[in-house]
């Protein structure tokens, strides 16, 4: 940049303009119009720049002499100068300006091509409504009301974005001032109203909090209010801000806090409160998480919502077994299936499971595992089918049991911890990271 661009507060001060003449006069009127009391004169002297003289202009109507004299006297003091056509005199050029005051727009090419300067005025002007001048006063003046309704300063900015492009805007340009001032008002008042919730549907991970996303991360530093429940781990909370408010939805097998129809119900009004919600849930919240259920709600209500993906548990527990979930020689497949039980009884399709092979993940199957075992034999499966057992996948509790489909009822008893049981040829095969894990072989 050859020149450093800035805006002079030139109000009460004292310009010096030596010349007298037509030119002298157009180089004055910025000056005036910028507020500043014009010292004229025909030739240099010295005095001239006494008394805080804020800036002088030589013309081409004043004597050679003079003009040198000036330009090397100013800038001795330190006052910039700027004399007209004569760059080598200058510590300062005048910009070609667009004046929609208080917006002013000043255009420069460094001297190179004063012309291109006014052409580019010239478009500048053009595309700007001649107004503009009334929507930067409406702003102005509602300055102090708007930071006083929003604090916050994005909301601030995000209002500012809307109101200055929404309707009071059109009236501010149509030079429509008064009822400009009214809708800005009305759309100020409710912004402050009913400010815009939102919610974020956001996979959590299996619970350690270097397995959350940089996103879930993000929005943990920046939620109002944090819904989770149980499967959440006290690490990943613990990234979340510092004031945001927690509430615990419960939710251990068949032993619900909130019934999820209370949850839908809670978002809703939360995010209708105006408040920036993450609904965290372990693993992804579309993975037997009912994040779609949540969605479908928040949808139903007209509540803007976004889904953030986590590690499932599937995902988490293989990688810290070091099993692989599909494997070109043994798993072409991965199949997730919840071993849940309606009236105890397991909904599932074992002969269809059976015929698929690959690798089979069953969430939430440990208190089903004998009755599986018997439905998959019973259906054609391979009694001697590798399984594995991982609770607390991906956190430092971690415990893996191996065994085979026939033994499945001896891998697990019922624990508060969560696990998930992995079924396959593939679950034989892979390397056990160097992690601690406490690991059993049953025979
Ligand atoms: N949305 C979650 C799953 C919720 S269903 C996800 O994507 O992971 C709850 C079941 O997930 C538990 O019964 C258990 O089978 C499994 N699960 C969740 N977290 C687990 C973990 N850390 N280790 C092992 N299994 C886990």
């Amino acid at each position: 940049m050859r020149h450093f661009p800035a805006f002079l507060d030139l109000r009460g001060r004292t310009c010096l303009v030596l010349g007298e003449g037509e030119v002298a006069e157009r180089k004055s009127a910025p000056l005036l119009a910028a507020g500043a009391s014009i010292r004229h004169a025909t030739c240099f002297d010295p005095a001239l720049l006494d008394g805080g003289v804020a800036l002088a202009v030589g013309t081409p109507e004043a004597a050679e002499a003079c003009l040198l004299a000036l330009s090397r006297e100013a800038q001795a003091r330190g006052i910039p100068v700027n004399v007209v056509d004569r760059p080598e005199l200058c510590s300062f050029i005048t910009p070609a300006i667009v004046d929609r005051d208080p917006v002013t727009i000043a255009i420069s090419t460094g001297g190179a091509a004063p012309t291109l300067a006014r052409m580019v005025r010239q478009k500048v002007e053009a595309v700007l409504s001649p107004n503009l001048g009334l929507l930067a006063a409406l702003a102005e003046r509602f300055q102090s009301a708007v930071r006083r309704a929003l604090p916050n300063l994005a909301a601030r900015r995000a209002f500012l974005d809307r109101a200055l492009t929404g309707r009071a805007a059109e009236l501010a340009l149509a030079g429509r001032v008064a009822e400009a001032e009214r809708a800005f008002a009305s759309e100020l008042a409710s912004a402050d109203a009913a400010p815009r919730g939102f919610v974020w549907l956001v996979g959590a991970g299996p619970g350690a909090a270097d397995l959350l996303t940089l996103r879930a991360l993000r929005l943990l530093g920046e939620a109002d209010v944090i819904v989770h429940d149980r499967l959440v781990s006290e690490e990943v909370l613990a990234t979340a801000r510092r004031d945001a408010e927690r509430i615990f939805v419960g939710k251990s097998r068949a032993n619900h806090c909130l019934p999820q129809e209370g949850i839908n119900a809670l978002l809703v009004s939360l995010a209708r409160e105006g408040r920036r919600v993450v609904r965290l849930k372990g693993g992804d919240p579309l993975v037997f998480g009912r994040g779609g259920e949540e969605a479908e709600a928040l949808a139903a209500a007209g509540i803007p919502f976004a889904i953030v993906p986590g590690v499932t548990a599937a995902l988490a527990c293989a990688a810290q077994a070091g099993i692989p979930l599909t494997h070109r020689d043994a798993a072409r497949s991965v199949t997730f299936v919840t071993g849940h039980t309606k009236e105890g009884r397991l909904d599932m399709d074992f002969a269809a499971l059976s015929r698929i092979g690959g690798t089979i993940a069953v969430y939430m199957g440990v208190t089903a595992l004998p009755g599986l075992s018997a439905g998959l034999v019973a259906a054609g499966m391979d009694p001697a089918t590798p399984a594995a057992l991982v609770e607390n996948g991906g956190s430092a509790a971690c415990r893996l049991v191996r065994g085979t489909l026939a033994g499945l009822a001896a891998l697990g008893q019922p624990s508060p911890s969560p696990a998930l049981l992995l079924l396959g040829e593939a679950v034989a095969l892979g390397h056990a990271p160097s992690l601690p894990m406490r690991e059993a072989t049953l025979a």
